[in-house]
């Protein structure tokens, strides 16, 4: 499989090549130049508890040749190593619980798979390979955990002292000894610019192949495809209608992808809070980004959502075929409090923020004609956000996978966002 930049003013690369850039020269996101027909992996001969092999089929299609079949089996046996359940919370409504992973958060789909890509690649790369992510809360733990133990590579987090939540700090300052975790006396921004100079700081390329691992690489991107397949699959004979919670919208890309590789789903809703600028772009047909602005759901507090661009390139640029194909909804703070409420009393399941905006979207924009079924994307579980217990007005039960981390010693370093202190602190590190 080739990757092409949605820009058009790039080198079109292979799987290895467009992993390890990240993103194209010219800005752009990189984007397979044929869609595989995947239609197969929608078919009701599948078994339940399949996952490792349904990324496999799909990712296979993506990296054919660059990976052999026992090295990408073994990559998506690890990676994929937790189940994606579907839960009916009401007739006709279903959870996907896509927060099974080490971090309670679906991001470990991505990240778990791009790691051990990326630690397989390690030998060839001729440097030791340092991934730097600056992150406001969920992003970073998965990354961490993600390549927690993975040979050859080396991670450095950045993030926000005292502005991510009591579950997020554990997952981020408990981690393995290839990982360097920085809190930064700062905001995200402040991290974000740290984590951007570096990346292009010639002294510390010179030593290092550094790299971001952000969610726009496509080795987090394409594997998000498997769980879409594997809901439809459970749900046969249904017209699935998705509701996804949607920030950067990798997510919902990623299932807009497999549709046209053959999943057969009726339709997609991007789930939006406050931060509505595609909501407005599919009213108006007027794209103007905007500063974020904060909200409940705050994995979703994004004002210019890179992933438009390969909805765009997916849907050949005409905005009648994605308004077709995906409906956007955006959902207030107000709104999503009112839902964790309701759903937790009349239904008795409790749900993260971002998986209440999603469930208002689908309950709010759709009445669903007799064979049709909903199916909420839930990202996250709901103890990684504090204002979920604020809102029931009651505690949470943790994990075991938390409370053994509340076990371990805090490894994590403070710095100042000065730009000096944090590469000394690299290279005491590394
Ligand atoms: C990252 C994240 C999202 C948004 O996903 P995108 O792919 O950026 O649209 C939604 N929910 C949670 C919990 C997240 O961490």
């Amino acid at each position: 499989m080739q990757y092409f930049s949605t820009n058009g003013r790039a080198a079109v690369v292979g799987f290895r090549e467009a992993l390890l850039m990240g993103q194209p020269e010219d800005g752009g996101l990189y984007f397979p130049s044929q869609i595989p027909d995947l239609s197969e992996l929608s078919g009701s001969a599948w078994s339940p508890g399949s996952e490792a092999e349904t990324v496999f089929r799909l990712m296979h299609a993506y990296v054919a040749g660059e990976i052999t079949d026992d090295a990408l089996r073994a990559i998506c046996e690890e990676a994929i190593n937790f189940p994606f359940p579907l839960i009916e919370i009401e007739p006709g409504v279903f959870v996907l619980e896509l927060f099974h992973g080490p971090t309670l958060a679906f991001k470990d789909v991505g990240a778990r798979f791009m790691s051990r890509c990326l630690g397989h690649f390690s030998n060839s790369i001729g440097k030791r390979a340092v991934v730097i992510v600056a992150t406001s809360g969920d992003t970073g733990g998965a990354v961490a955990h993600g390549f927690a133990g993975v040979e050859g590579v080396s991670v450095v987090i950045l993030y926000p002292k005292g502005r991510v939540s009591r579950v997020q700090e554990l997952q981020l300052t408990r981690t393995a000894s290839n990982v360097i975790t920085m809190e930064v006396q700062g905001s995200f921004d402040d991290c974000q610019k740290l984590a951007k100079t570096a990346l292009a700081d010639p002294t510390l390329r010179h030593n290092y192949f550094l790299t971001s691992a952000n969610s726009i690489n496509i080795a987090r991107w394409l594997p998000q495809q498997t769980y879409y397949f594997t809901t439809i699959r459970q749900l046969a004979g249904k017209r699935v209608v998705f509701s996804v919670p949607s920030g950067n919208f990798g997510n919902i890309a990623a299932g807009l992808l497999a549709q046209s590789s053959g999943l057969e789903a009726k339709s997609f809703i991007a789930a939006c809070n406050a931060n509505d600028v595609v909501p407005r772009y599919l009213l108006t047909g007027d794209y103007n980004a905007e500063p974020s602005r904060r909200t409940l759901s705050n994995a979703m507090d994004v004002g210019d959502p890179s992933n438009l661009a390969r909805i765009c390139e997916l849907f050949g640029n005409d905005i009648g075929r994605i308004r077709e194909n995906m409906a956007a909804v955006s959902i207030s703070d107000e709104e999503t409090a009112a839902t964790i409420k309701k759903v937790h009393e009349v239904c008795g399941y409790t749900m993260d923020p971002h998986t209440a905006v999603a469930y208002r979207a689908l309950t709010r924009s759709h009445t669903r004609a007799r064979d049709e079924v909903g199916v909420v994307l839930s990202t996250a579980h709901p103890v990684k956000f504090d204002s979920v217990a604020d809102i029931l007005g009651n505690n949470i039960s943790v994990p075991e996978s938390v409370a053994k981390l509340e076990m371990l010693e805090r490894r994590a370093v403070e710095i100042t966002s000065s730009y000096e202190e944090m590469v000394e602190m690299i290279k005491e590190s590394l």
